[in-house]
C-alpha cells in the first residue's frame, strides 16, 4: 500500500492511513511519500544552496522545521511518543543545518531531498508505536538501488528485501520510504519526482505481492482531463498496456515508469482514494475484457519536426540515420508518421532542438512546428472496435489535424493538433466518443 503526500500531509490523515493499513491482517508493506509540500521545500533549500545563498537556505530550513514542530503535537499525544518525535526532528533538521555548512554538490542535493520520506515514515512509525500497533520500519536505503543508468535493480532489490523481511518472521506490517534509493556509487539518490509510486510497484514486484494499492486524493484515473472537461468519470478497469499509454500523457495520478514492474510480475495495481476509501477506484491488470475507447488524455509542449527528401524514395536505412540524430542528443521521439518522401516525428525535450535540426538538414528540407499537443485516445482494441476510429475523427471535424498515429499498438490512437485546439479537441472527443 502506497500513500502519497496529501494522504500523510496532515496529522488526521496519518491517523486515517493507520486505520486503512490495519483493516486486514494480511502481510502488508506500506510505502510512504513525504508530507505534501516537503519535497518542494527541500528542492527550494537545495536551489538556494546551489546559488550560494546560505541565508535563504537557512530561512527555508527554518520554515520547514516550524511546519514539523506544529505537525507532531497534533499527531502524537503521549509524552513518550512526543519525545521520540522531537528526537526525529532534531536528527533530520540538524543534518540539514550541517549540510548548509559544507560545500554544495549534487550528492548533497540528493541527501537533502531524501529527508522528506525519512521524516514521514519515522513520524508515522512513532504513531503506530504509540497506538500499540506492531510494525517494522525498513530503511529503503538498505534495499532500493539503481544502476549507473539510473535503472532500478529489481533482482537485487528483491533479494535484499526478502532477506530483510525474513528477519522479522513474526511481523506482518512493514513501513518503508518511497522515492529514495542508493545509486551505483553507494550515494543516496532518488527515483525522480513522483517516484514513490515507482517504489511501490518495484516493491510489489520484488515480493510478488497479491496487489499494489496506490492511495492518492482522487478516485482513480479519469476518462478525460477533469481540469478541462466537465463530466469525467473514473475508469473502473484498465489493462497494463492502456495504463502505460495514459500515465505518460500527464494523467498525473501515476508515475509513468510505475507500470512495468507490476506488469512484469503480473501484480494488479489498484488506484484508490484515501479521502473516500469506499470508492471503487481504478483496477489495472493484465487482461481486460471490455472493448472500445476508455480514456482521452493530452500532452502539450510538443514540437513536430518534418524531414522531406526525395532520397527517401525506395531507400533503406534512411529512418535509421534520422533516428541516430535523435539518439546522439538523447532526445526521445514520441509520435512518428511517414510517407514515401517524408517523415514527421514529435519530441517534447527541446534542449537540443537547434543541433538536431542542423544535423537533419543533411537529409533534406526540415520544418519545425512548435506548440503542438498530442491527443491520445486509449482503449482496449480500439483499432479493432467497429466505428471507434470513425467516432474519433468525426469528433475532430472542426480541428486541423497535423499528424495521426494509428496501429502502433491496438490500444491507442494519437493525434497531433496545434496546442490552441487542445481544449476544444478534448471537449468534442468527450461528447463524440463517450456518448453521454
Ligand atoms: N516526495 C517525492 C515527490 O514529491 C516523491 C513522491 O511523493 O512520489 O516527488
Ligand atoms: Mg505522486
Amino acid at each position: 500500500m502506497k500513500f502519497g503526500g496529501t494522504s500523510v500531509g496532515r496529522p488526521e490523515r496519518m491517523h486515517q492511513v493507520k486505520d486503512l493499513i490495519t483493516r486486514s491482517n494480511e502481510p502488508t508493506l506500506v510505502v510512504l511519500s513525504a508530507l505534501s509540500g516537503t519535497t518542494n521545500a527541500l528542492v527550494g533549500i537545495g536551489e538556494a544552496l546551489a546559488a550560494a545563498d546560505k541565508a535563504l537556505a537557512k530561512e527555508r530550513i527554518d520554515t520547514l522545521h516550524a511546519h514539523y514542530l506544529q505537525f507532531y503535537p497534533e499527531l502524537l499525544v503521549s509524552p513518550a511518543a512526543r519525545t521520540k518525535a522531537e528526537d526525529i526532528l532534531k536528527e533530520h533538521f540538524e543534518l540539514l543545518n550541517i549540510l548548509l555548512k559544507i560545500s554544495f554538490n549534487e550528492a548533497i542535493q540528493r541527501d537533502i531531498l531524501a529527508q522528506g520520506e525519512l521524516l514521514s515514515t519515522k513520524l508515522f512509525h512513532a504513531l503506530l508505536e504509540e497506538q500499540g500497533i506492531p510494525a517494522v520500519l525498513l530503511p529503503a536505503l538498505d534495499f532500493m538501488s539503481i544502476d549507473e543508468n539510473s535503472e532500478p535493480e529489481l533482482g537485487k532489490i528483491s533479494d535484499r528485501l526478502k532477506a530483510q523481511l525474513g528477519q522479522h518472521p513474526d511481523n506482518h506490517l512493514f513501513i518503508t520510504q518511497g522515492y529514495i534509493c542508493k545509486n551505483h556509487r553507494g550515494e543516496v539518490d532518488n527515483l525522480k519526482r513522483g517516484g514513490s509510486d515507482y517504489t511501490a510497484s518495484l516493491v510489489a514486484a520484488a515480493v510478488q505481492a497479491s496487489v499494489c494499492e496506490i492511495w492518492t486524493d482522487i478516485d482513480g484515473m479519469h476518462n478525460n482531463d477533469p481540469r478541462v472537461v466537465d463530466r469525467t468519470r473514473p475508469i473502473a478497469q484498465l489493462s497494463f498496456d492502456e495504463a502505460a499509454e495514459l500515465a505518460y500523457f500527464g494523467a498525473k495520478i501515476l508515475h509513468p515508469a510505475s507500470i512495468w514492474p507490476a506488469q512484469l510480475h503480473n501484480v494488479p495495481v489498484r488506484l484508490l482514494n484515501t479521502m473516500d476509501p469506499a470508492a471503487a477506484g481504478t483496477l489495472i491488470k493484465a487482461e481486460v475484457a471490455e472493448m472500445g475507447v476508455k480514456a482521452i488524455a493530452a500532452k502539450d509542449g510538443i514540437t513536430a519536426i518534418n524531414i522531406k527528401s526525395s532520397r527517401m524514395l525506395l531507400a533503406y536505412g534512411f529512418l535509421r540515420r534520422i533516428f541516430e540524430v535523435f539518439e546522439a542528443y538523447k532526445t526521445p521521439i514520441d509520435m512518428i508518421t511517414t510517407s514515401e518522401v517524408a517523415v514527421s516525428v514529435t519530441i517534447d525535450d527541446l534542449s537540443h532542438l537547434d543541433q538536431i535540426v542542423e544535423e537533419l538538414r543533411r537529409f533534406g528540407t526540415v520544418e519545425v512546428d512548435p506548440n503542438q499537443a498530442i491527443i491520445c485516445v486509449v482503449g482496449n482494441q480500439v483499432a479493432e472496435t467497429k466505428g471507434a476510429i470513425t467516432a474519433v475523427m468525426d469528433s475532430l471535424v472542426d480541428i486541423p489535424v497535423r499528424m495521426v498515429s494509428f496501429g502502433g499498438s491496438k490500444h491507442n490512437v494519437s493525434i497531433l493538433v496545434d496546442a490552441q485546439f487542445k481544449v476544444q479537441a478534448l471537449k468534442s472527443l468527450n461528447e463524440g466518443v463517450f456518448k453521454w
